[in-house]
């Protein structure tokens, strides 16, 4: 069965209110997704301040939702800046929330290590990591490698972190409040109609902000129901973990002579 891996970024205290009610609107459709939150302190809240929140985020857990790491601060800190190149394609693609695209391993491994140890604290056991923007420098994915986490994404990949194993899944996300708003969910609607065609496998992303632009929301909404209407299997990151586990672990059938 083709498979929709639906993801809620930014899943953080300062944007409460949308994760709330994103994960209302999921609920009500059935859908599991993987939460992906920033355990850090982002707008100027942290876990550490916002019992209520982590409250909510159990009963999230509860309902079947995955908790996983998104980064650690989701923002960019200019003390780690590489190439003026790499300043630029961070720039553009993840617009000052590329925490991870410029940071060397020991940052990168301390980074990781604060974000589980903060999520485990509150009881929660978070098998991947999503880094913002999807920007992860070589250091990253190597310290991602050296830990004991599962797996990770890029925008178009899955990562299985414990075989070394990588498919090929490609992520689609809407962007609000730009200029290429509309443009940008034709492109989307025309792309995800020759998937469900081809009936390959499909990532959704969304994002808090998606909630208030109703054009958005209801392209994010649309692309879920028809997926789901053509007979695709919803499921988290850690879902597909396993599944990509149980298939290598299987050995190939013995073909009759
Ligand atoms: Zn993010």
């Amino acid at each position: 069965m083709s498979e929709l891996i639906v993801s809620l970024h930014d899943v953080a205290p300062s944007k409460a209110e949308l994760c709330r009610r994103w994960v209302e609107i999921l609920n009500e459709r059935n859908i599991r997704a993987t939460l992906l939150v920033v355990p850090g302190k982002w707008n100027g809240a942290s876990l550490d301040t916002s019992p209520q929140f982590v409250d909510w985020l159990r009963g999230a857990e509860a309902d079947g939702h995955e908790i996983a790491l998104h980064g650690y601060h989701h923002i960019v800190d200019a003390k780690y800046r590489t190439t003026h190149r790499r300043q630029l394609a961070g720039t553009l693609f993840a617009r000052g929330c590329e925490e991870f695209w410029h940071l060397p391993y020991a940052e990168a491994h301390r980074r990781i290590r604060l974000g589980r140890e903060t999520l485990e604290g509150y009881g929660f056991c978070p098998k991947g990591f999503v880094a913002p923007g999807w920007l992860m420098s070589p250091e990253t994915m190597k310290a991602l490698r050296q830990s004991d986490l599962l797996y990770t994404t890029t925008h178009t990949h899955f990562i299985d972190l414990l075989h070394g194993v990588e498919e090929k899944i490609i992520s689609l996300s809407q962007r609000p409040n730009s200029v290429l708003t509309k443009g940008g969910i034709a492109v989307n609607f025309m792309a995800t109609e020759v998937m469900r065609y081809l009936r390959a496998p499909m990532r959704l992303a969304i994002h808090p902000n998606d909630l208030i632009n109703a054009r958005v929301r209801n392209a994010n909404l649309s692309i879920i129901d028809r997926f789901v209407n053509r007979g695709y299997e919803t499921m988290t990151y850690a879902e597909k973990h396993q599944s990509l586990s149980a298939k290598l672990s299987t050995p190939d059938p013995v073909h009759p002579e």
